[in-house]
């Protein structure tokens, strides 16, 4: 297993529309295996394979959101099935380290995917759980959750990151 590097906005692979997973090999399998670890040594609750790098659809979410629920922490072509409520908090991403800014979410979400055994599952999420989910399933549109600021926020956003990419501290 290794740790791997984590791309940084505004990384192209960051901005792609990922690719459906046709077929779970040994490959899919060691690529699940490293995301984890590298979610968990960066301490991260959700990871999305763009954000290392792998343009495929595939996220691992943390234990520490709720998913014991199911215990399925890998999500591969996951689809949104159903959203509802509103929230608006606080959130931060691996990819934009140091930045954490109020992003509007809907408070529930359901979502179906394939865990890394092939088996189709479906998860429904609140709170945390329904956070991360939308905020990686949105890594895998080629979002990050800074595209979901007002106009002024994302602008003022874009400035702070040029400025830290200037002083080295990006
Ligand atoms: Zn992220």
């Amino acid at each position: 297993m290794a740790v791997l590097e984590i791309r940084k906005y505004p990384d192209p692979v960051l901005k792609t529309k990922t690719k459906v997973v046709r077929s779970i090999t040994a490959e899919t399998k060691t690529l699940i295996k490293n995301m984890i670890e590298t979610m968990n040594a960066y301490n991260g609750i959700g990871l999305a394979a763009n954000q290392v790098g792998i343009p495929l659809k595939i996220i691992v979410v943390s234990k520490r959101t709720e998913s014991e629920k199911t215990n399925d922490t890998v999500f591969i072509n996951p689809v949104t099935l159903a959203k509802r409520g509103k929230i608006f908090e606080e959130e931060g991403c691996l990819s934009l380290p140091g930045l954490s800014l109020n992003v509007k979410r809907t408070k529930y979400v359901k979502v179906k995917a394939i865990n890394e055994r092939g088996k189709v599952f479906i998860i429904e999420g609140e709170g945390l759980l329904s956070r991360v989910l939308q905020h990686e399933i949105d890594h895998l549109e080629g979002k990050v959750f800074i595209d979901r600021l007002s106009f002024f926020s994302k602008l003022k956003t874009l400035r702070e990151i040029k400025r830290r990419k200037k002083t080295g501290t990006w």
